[in-house]
């Protein structure tokens, strides 16, 4: 049995125990300097809100149940609350709040079954991963030191492969895993863990733990600003591609890009090291040439954003599919003419995605070249609307044999700048090469903060000048990606 916790620092929860699972320091973090802590991403944010969506859904597949709501800093009203509900008969509580040994834990979902209880913990991801093992063990470590009867555990995941037919189908929507096996083998190591981790806390000063892989797996560490600030720009980790052991090169004492003897590195990542120690822009004219020889007008520059939900809100969508709510296209006729705009930008909270394609098919003139950066993500889009528009299917499928796309002179070299430090993508690539030209500065720039927008827009249905605010930001955002890719055409012409 694992000593009593000695002060509050000694408590834990489960996220702060898989937090010192992933790292012992930003555990110690968490507890004695939470300052240090990056703001919250908007990744960090759209995880929590499909996590507290999936979690209240996922109810519904035992429906009836308490709820015992989460109170800030006060867990004793918690556990009065469950025990209540437990010694009441009921079968089904939700959120269900237990302490074993200073360590906290409210369960998603427990039902209670002939010869004791069941867990249940739900995880808004499509698969299951190691670390959600660790939360169920540490589930069944707390709830069975607690005196509860546990007899399965499970997780519960979203299903990747379901699509959506008309009411959701939580049955198909859901895949429950039994863990029960693993949750069980876990438990000597658990207290063990404890113990180390309490240890750990009662330091003075932070363990001596540098970073590695570990930073951001299995999660993005909110630390990361602290603990990364000794990296300068154009570091070993900017190499890209695949090559040298970026880790390995920084544990021998090679931080700086310029630390790294070239004949260490090879292809693409020696040319970004020697292009870094230049400062210089490496062209290779006559496969730019090919490339652009390709095009032909009238030439369009299109761009797409979507949003994506883990519960499928409209038919024919699978968890997490990537709706298109908005796009941007430029056109020219004929080269160096008049540059004409189209836009389209969904009115929130219906199904986009008919009146998308709709204005799309119309917008583009007939017989375009299209240029898309990362053309994947379009054509990926294009083939999903035609399958759940089969009428317009022939009209896109002309679309898709039309795209070319624009990332390739930039991802493959053809034409490189040192100031992109390694990364193709466009945020990075339009301010090397364009003057004057960048995201920095707009209210939403970048894709995730178009898809948070999305959301946001949803909810001010009400709020007119909100709304509107809102809305122009996203127009000027698509509008800046493809206005984007007309200068950067400019530029390959010009070399
Ligand atoms: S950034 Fe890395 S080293 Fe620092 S606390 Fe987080 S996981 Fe640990």
């Amino acid at each position: 049995m694992p000593p009593r916790p000695k002060s509050p620092i000694h408590s834990l929860s489960k996220s702060l125990y898989i937090r010192g699972l992933q790292c012992r320091k930003a555990l110690y973090f968490e507890k004695h300097r939470p300052e240090l802590r990056d703001e919250l991403t908007t990744d960090a944010k759209a995880r929590f809100a499909a996590g507290n969506q999936v979690g209240e859904l996922a109810r519904d597949l035992f429906p009836g149940g308490e709820l015992v709501p989460y109170v800030k800093d006060d867990f004793a009203i918690q556990f009065k609350q469950t025990s209540d509900a437990v010694a009441s008969g009921k079968r089904v509580i939700y959120e269900a709040s237990f302490e074993h040994d200073g360590i906290t834990v409210k369960v998603d979902i427990l039902r209670k079954v002939a010869k004791g209880w069941q867990i249940y913990e739900v995880k808004s991801g499509t698969a299951l991963k190691e670390v959600h093992e660790h939360d169920a063990a540490l589930q069944y470590f707390v709830l069975t030191g607690a005196g509860i009867p546990v007899t399965r555990v499970f997780v519960v995941h979203l299903n990747s492969e379901y699509v959506r037919r008309g009411d959701l189908d939580l049955a198909q929507l859901f895949t429950v895993v039994d863990v029960t096996k693993e949750a069980k083998a876990q438990q000597a190591e658990i207290a063990k863990e404890i113990a180390a981790q309490r240890k750990m806390l009662s330091g003075k000063k932070p363990p001596k733990i540098d970073i590695g892989p570990h930073c951001s797996i299995p999660y993005e560490c909110d630390f990361g600003e602290h603990c990364w600030q000794h990296i300068p720009e154009n570091s070993v980790f900017d190499l890209a591609g695949k090559g040298v052991d970026q880790f390995e090169l920084y544990r021998n004492g090679m931080v700086s890009l310029k630390d790294v003897p070239l004949d260490l590195l090879k292809g693409k990542q020696r040319q970004q090291a020697e292009a870094a120690a230049k400062k210089k822009v490496i062209v290779d004219r006559e496969r730019l040439r090919k490339f652009l020889d390709q095009l032909w007008y009238p030439l369009c520059f299109l761009d797409f954003e979507t949003f994506q939900s883990p519960v499928p809100p409209y038919d024919g969508l699978r968890p997490y599919q990537q709706v298109p709510f908005q796009y941007s296209l430029h056109y020219q006729k004929r080269q160096n003419g008049k540059l004409y705009h189209r836009e389209f930008l969904t009115a929130p909270a219906t199904d986009p995605r008919e009146e998308f394609i709709e204005r799309l098919l119309a917008d583009i003139p007939e017989g375009s070249c299209i240029l898309a950066y990362y053309k994947a993500f379009e054509i990926g889009r294009l083939k999903e609307l035609a399958e759940h528009f089969p009428r317009y299917r022939k009209k896109i499928q002309a679309i898709i044999d039309n795209v070319v796309d624009l990332i390739e002179p930039f991802q493959q070299r053809m034409i490189y700048s040192w100031k992109q430090r390694g990364s193709h993508s466009i945020k990075q690539v339009l301010p090397a090469f364009v003057k004057g030209m960048s995201y920095e500065g707009m209210t939403i720039s970048d894709g995730g903060e178009a898809m948070e927008a999305y959301h946001e827009m949803c909810a001010l249905v009400d709020r007119p000048e909100e709304l509107a605010e809102l809305r122009q930001a996203l127009l000027e955002y698509c509008r800046q990606d493809t206005l984007a890719m007309v200068r950067l055409v400019e530029i390959l012409e010009r070399q």
